[in-house]
């Protein structure tokens, strides 16, 4: 289990900064893609091909629709939900029904391929290797809407702790966090001056 620090997303002040985006510490293809912004930090690739990787070690079907569901979460850094997957899919004369993509939502959450964000009802990608009970922290932002999901050893075993002689087996430790992220606040603050180097 490794921690990151929060990545930003919607740096909309960068410039296009591209280069700033190896700070991150996740891994990245050289294939360059052209989303707007660092999105979600992952690249939509890379989350498939390690989904289509982890799909073929535990022996299970990565079908064309499991696989366009994850492209259409991972595509986006905010939040998504089964309507909006199902739309995003559809084409004219090729309708997606929100049923087919709850159902591989379901499939891709079990898997760890993309995590429920309960207060939206929505869903994230994820192309972080936690295990399936790991601390996580989901860092919300109220003005743009962006996600950042962080791995949170001390909210796990403070939360052990907590539950220790209760008896209680925890499925899953997730924290969800509202607020503002540091891009906004520091568009807020400093609304003339690009503040980052
Ligand atoms: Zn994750
Ligand atoms: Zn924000």
């Amino acid at each position: 289990m490794r921690g990151h620090a929060p990545h930003e997303h919607g740096q909309g002040d960068g410039s296009g900064d591209r280069d700033g985006h190896a700070a991150h510490g996740h891994a990245h293809h050289p294939h360059g893609h052209g989303g707007a912004g660092c999105g979600g930090g992952h690249e939509a690739g890379d989350v498939i091909e390690r989904a289509e990787r982890l799909c073929q070690t535990r022996g299970l079907q990565f079908t064309r629709l499991r696989r366009d569901v994850l492209a259409a979460v991972a595509a986006e850094h905010r939040p998504l939900g089964a309507y909006d997957i199902a739309e995003r899919m559809s084409a004219p004369g090729r309708r997606v029904a929100a049923v087919s993509v709850y159902r591989a939502l379901d499939f891709l959450t079990e898997q760890g391929f993309v995590h429920r964000i309960s207060s939206r009802n929505a869903f994230v990608s994820c192309g972080h290797e936690h295990g399936a009970g790991a601390g996580l922290v989901f860092l919300i932002c109220r003005t743009c809407g962006g996600i950042d999901e962080m791995t949170a050893p001390a909210v796990e075993s403070a939360l052990d702790q907590t539950l220790a002689g209760t008896g209680f087996s925890p499925t899953s430790r997730i924290l969800e966090v509202e607020g503002e992220c540091g891009a906004c606040r520091g568009r807020a603050d400093e609304p003339n001056e690009p503040d980052r180097a």
